[in-house]
């Protein structure tokens, strides 16, 4: 996929820069909550964080790494085994089935080492395109945008998107920052989604971007 867009119109530009702004203000560290010591661990901690929070999940990959270190130990882990570590983490069976896929994939075909490069990333087994963005950005400092529910939904209230599909979003919310600010939109983005701009509730009563959203459902103050 392309990085470019359409050019945006100037106002959504300087409407878009007004809330990384203000989102860079609130959240001035803006990194993963998830637990990781390399590109590799981040990875299997991504694919475990689906459908459970990432509190869970750090308290599940200490023992899985101490467990099963590297790709190579993981990919001839027994299932089985794997399967009762993380149990916690809710859909196990297919969780362990990606994990150990992953780990021998991995083996096979990058020589046990996780590739920096979207394209190889995504032909992982259990590695989509959003879980790939997160890696890249966090664990590489690549510029990359991960679109996960959250940063869907707040960038469509924004009015920094009209799209409803991830790959267009990321192309639109690429179009509108800049490139050295792409890492750290994701986790701005949905820790603004989890603190503000809830997905039933949103609070924009106290909303910091209250004045630059054209959201026409506004929650209005609690009587
Ligand atoms: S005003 Fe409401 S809808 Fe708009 S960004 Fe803030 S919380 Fe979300």
């Amino acid at each position: 996929m392309s990085d470019l867009a359409a050019v945006p119109p100037q106002d959504v530009r300087l409407r878009a820069a007004e809330i990384l702004r203000r989102l860079e203000t609130l959240y001035p560290e803006a990194h993963t909550a998830l637990h990781y010591r390399d590109p590799w661990q981040l990875l299997v901690a991504t694919v475990l964080s689906a459908q459970t929070t990432d509190e869970n999940v750090n308290k599940v990959t200490p023992v899985l790494f101490a467990r099963w270190p590297t790709p190579e130990d993981l990919a001839h882990a027994d299932p089985e085994e794997v399967e009762k570590v993380v149990y916690s983490t809710g859909y196990y069976r297919q969780k362990t089935k990606s994990i150990i896929g992953l780990a021998r994939a991995l083996v096979e075909r990058f020589d046990g080492e996780v590739p920096a490069d979207l394209d190889e990333l995504v032909t992982l087994p259990g590695v989509g395109r959003k879980t790939a963005s997160v890696v890249l950005a966090e664990a590489f400092h690549q510029p990359a945008i991960a679109v996960d529910t959250h940063v869907k939904r707040v960038a469509n209230r924004l009015g920094l998107t009209a799209s409803s599909d991830p790959v267009k979003i990321e192309r639109d919310l690429k179009a509108l920052f800049p490139r050295e600010t792409w890492a750290g939109i994701s986790m701005r983005f949905i820790r603004f989604g989890r603190e503000y701009c809830d997905a039933r509730k949103p609070r924009c009563y106290v909303c910091p971007l209250a004045d630059l959203c054209p959201y026409p459902d506004k929650t209005p103050p609690p009587e």
